[in-house]
């Protein structure tokens, strides 16, 4: 039977995210079954405008339904930090049976400097808690050979934090999730308190909020493994790539930007390649 495919990408109305639609709807082989793109946002005139957008640019390439290609391209609101939207995002992908490919991309970046409570509150709702209970919500859907890619940073490494005992603490083999919300309810106690800095935590939410990325990657890729379906979980990062957040003056343009995670979620060569749950860049996988 020829069942649809279905892939969700977070943060898509622009950036990496916008690229990572595009490429897949470009690179999707059409020889393989349908493929439905659920390109998401948080803002719905945003989003539907750059569906209208990708459209337009994929017109006359064969690759759309309405021109006899294999693939449609849906926008659905989600707000990381809207809880509401995600469980109607769920109801969706359960009215479709599942998913397939999930790429978790939306993620917010406060300015150079700018470090308190507040901002790492906000930083950690959207970046680590939101794309943790996407996770937890869409995750039980990821169909056999599924793939689970969250865009991370290089900044997320390890080595940012100066303490070797939180080091351990985060690259633990059997680090759990309730262990590892514990160790993110630390750092905002540390900040809170004054003391992130003696207790060795950098003074950068956003790099924290990736190390926390990275670490949730690993448990999920450990739960795929246990559980026997063969869906492939890893992070990476793009590069320094010229959007809003990484600003005019870096090298990738979002094509390139989305190189690794397009490979990461296509490609069949990543399969035996490696285990599961690694850290990648440019298509690679790197020490973490
Ligand atoms: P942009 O700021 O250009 O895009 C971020 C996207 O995330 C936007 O679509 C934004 O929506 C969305 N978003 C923000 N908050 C939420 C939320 N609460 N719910 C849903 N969506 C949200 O960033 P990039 O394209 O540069 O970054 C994409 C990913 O790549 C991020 O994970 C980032 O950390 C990572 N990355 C980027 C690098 C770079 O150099 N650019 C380097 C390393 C990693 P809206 O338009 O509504 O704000």
């Amino acid at each position: 039977p020829c069942v649809t495919k279905i892939a969700l990408v977070t943060g898509a109305n622009k950036g990496i995210g916008y690229a990572i639609v595009r490429n897949l709807a470009l690179r999707y082989s059409s020889d393989n079954p349908p493929l439905t793109i659920f390109l998401t946002a948080r803002d719905p005139n945003r989003g539907q405008e750059s569906l209208r957008k990708i459209k337009q640019e994929l017109k006359s390439k064969q690759i759309l339904k309405d021109e006899n290609g294999n693939v449609d391209i849906k926008f659905l609101r989600m707000d990381l930090i809207d809880e509401q939207s995600i469980k109607d995002v769920k109801q969706i992908l359960e009215n479709e049976n599942g998913l397939d490919i999930l790429i978790n991309n939306a993620a917010i970046a406060s300015g150079i400097g700018e470090f308190d409570i507040n901002v790492v509150r906000s930083t950690l709702a959207t970046n680590f808690y939101g794309t943790l209970n996407l996770c937890n919500q869409l995750y039980p859907l990821i169909r056999p050979n599924g793939r689970l890619i969250n865009i991370s940073s290089s900044v997320g490494m390890l080595k940012i934090l100066s303490s070797p005992e939180l080091q351990k603490e985060f690259s633990r083999e059997d680090l759990d999730i309730d262990e590892l919300i514990g160790l993110m309810k630390k750092f905002e106690n540390d900040v809170e308190n004054n003391q992130w800095i003696k207790e060795g935590w950098p003074s950068k939410a956003y790099s924290v909020s990736k190390v926390g990325l990275n670490a949730m990657t690993k448990i999920f890729a450990r739960r795929a493994d246990s559980e026997g379906k063969n869906i492939l979980v890893h992070a990476c990062c793009p590069g320094w790539v010229a959007t809003d957040m990484g600003g005019p003056n870096a090298p990738r343009n979002i094509d390139q930007g989305a190189e690794t995670p397009i490979y990461l979620a296509l490609d069949e060569n990543v399969v035996p390649e490696t285990k599961n749950g690694e850290f990648w860049r440019n298509k690679q996988v790197v020490p973490w």
